[in-house]
Parts: structure tokens; sequence; C-alpha cells
């Protein structure tokens, strides 16, 4: 099984990098002795990408420390140009807003790249987290309804473990339509 983790799709929020390459480090330092971090690596193939947005990223270290979005010709919000329910709620035909959509689902090289991949791992593919870091939530699909979706059984787990999480750290958990 694999689970693929994406980082810094949003060009300013530097931590969601640190954030992941701390949990692969704690990975690579735990393989042998926890018995949990043991299970885990047994069971899936970690796919970590600690900067999908590396043109925005570079940019918020050069010119302006808030920008969000992709770095071709106004910059597109990269969240908002995945092919699935592209250009829908919350998405900004405006070229100069920070939720710009692009001129069509997977304009931007960083979207395009990343679908490309998963695509090629196909059913293997048992989780997929977007690690961001403008708010304290645990959201899970779909962003653009209320709806929790038809989950299987892995799913429910997710959920749970999320649920958990959230609990711990005082965060909230829900789909993007009732937490933002
Ligand atoms: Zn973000």
């Amino acid at each position: 099984m694999v689970c693929v983790m994406v980082c810094i799709i949003h060009a300013r929020e530097w931590i969601s990098s640190a954030t992941n390459q701390f949990f692969a480090q704690e990975l690579v330092q735990r393989s042998e002795s926890d018995a949990d971090v043991k299970d885990l690596l047994n069971t899936f193939d970690f796919y970590i990408l600690p900067v999908l947005n590396a043109d925005g990223y570079e940019y918020t270290h050069t010119d302006n420390r808030m920008w969000r979005k992709t770095r071709q010709p106004n910059g597109t919000d990269p969240n908002r140009n995945f092919a699935y329910q592209w250009g829908g709620q919350g998405a900004s035909t405006n070229a100069c807003a920070d939720t710009y959509r692009g001129t069509k689902a997977f304009s931007e090289p960083e979207t395009k790249a990343v679908s490309d991949f998963v695509l090629s791992k196909g059913t293997k593919v048992k989780a997929y987290l977007a690690v961001h870091s403008y708010g304290q939530y645990w959201l899970y699909p779909w962003l653009f309804l209320d709806f929790f979706g038809e989950c299987n059984e892995s799913s429910r787990c997710f959920f749970t473990g999320g649920s958990d999480l959230c609990l711990w750290q005082r965060e909230s958990i829900g789909t993007g339509v009732s937490q933002l």
C-alpha cells in the first residue's frame, strides 16, 4: 500500500514541510525500535514530497513572504488546480486572487506532476495527505460539499485516527465546508 504526503502546496506555509521532514525522520529513526513504526513501514510505502510549489517557495524567501500561489504568470492556487471538481465553489476566476484556479485543470506543472505520480501508483494508493499550515484543522474529502463520502473500512479507520489526533491536539475535524 502507498501513502502520499505533499507539503508546501501553498508557498508561504513553510512549517508544513518541516513537519513532514520530522515525520520522515521519526520513521527512519524508529524503524527498528518502535513496533508501531515497524508495522507502518511494513504496511505502507511512504512518498513524501517536501515542497510541491518550489518556485513559489523560493519567492517567499526572496520577494514576498506571504506569497501563496505558483509563479507562472500571475500565479495559480495549486490547491484549486486539480481536475476533480475544478473551478467549483471556493475557486476564483480572477487571476489576481489568492484562490485563482488557473486557466484549466492541471495548468500548473506542479499539480500535473503530482497527479501523474499518484495515478501511476494506481489502486495501491490508500492515503493522500495534503499538509497545510493555515489553520488547526483535519479536513477529510471533499472540500466542495459537506458530504462524508462513501467510506470503506480503511477510510473509516483513517477518519477515526484523525479524530483521535484532533482531540489530542485540540483541533477540529470535518469536511472543508463544515470547518472553514
Ligand atoms: Zn495551504
